[in-house]
C-alpha cells in the first residue's frame, strides 16, 4: 500500500507513514480492499457444498485481486488468491465428480444391457 499524503510505499500494517509521519487509517484501507476478497473467499468455501457459488467466487476473486493490486498493494491479495485457488479447485473436483457419475451410469447401463 501507499501513503495517501506523500505516495511513499508502505509496509503492510503500519499506522504512521515513516516518510511524512502522516497518520494512516488502516481500518478503512482494510475494509475497502477486503470486501470483495472476503466475499470471494467465503463463497469459495461455500462452493465446496454449493457448486453454483464457484462462478461468483472466481469473479469476486479476480476483482478483489485486481483491486488489491491497483489500489491497496498487498492488502487483501492473500484472501483473493486463496479464493481463486479454492474456486478453481472446486470446479476441477466437481467436473471430476460429474465425470465419475457419468462413467458410473454408463457402466451400469452397459451391465444391465449385458444381463438381459
Ligand atoms: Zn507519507
Amino acid at each position: 500500500m501507499f501513503c495517501p499524503k506523500c505516495g511513499a510505499q508502505l509496509q503492510y500494517g503500519v499506522s504512521v507513514c515513516p516518510v511524512c509521519n502522516a497518520r494512516l487509517n488502516t481500518a478503512t484501507v482494510l475494509n475497502d480492499s477486503n470486501g470483495t476478497a472476503v466475499a470471494a473467499f467465503v463463497m469459495a468455501l461455500l462452493s465446496i457444498a454449493f457448486p453454483i457459488l464457484t462462478v461468483p467466487a472466481i469473479v469476486c476473486g479476480h476483482l478483489g485481486l485486481a483491486h488489491s493490486r491497483k489500489v491497496m498493494g498487498q492488502t487483501g491479495q492473500g484472501l483473493a488468491v486463496a479464493a481463486l485457488v479454492i474456486g478453481y479447485l472446486t470446479v476441477a473436483l466437481w467436473l471430476l465428480f460429474l465425470l465419475c457419475v457419468a462413467g458410473g451410469c454408463a457402466a451400469l447401463v452397459a451391465m444391465s444391457q449385458q444381463a438381459q
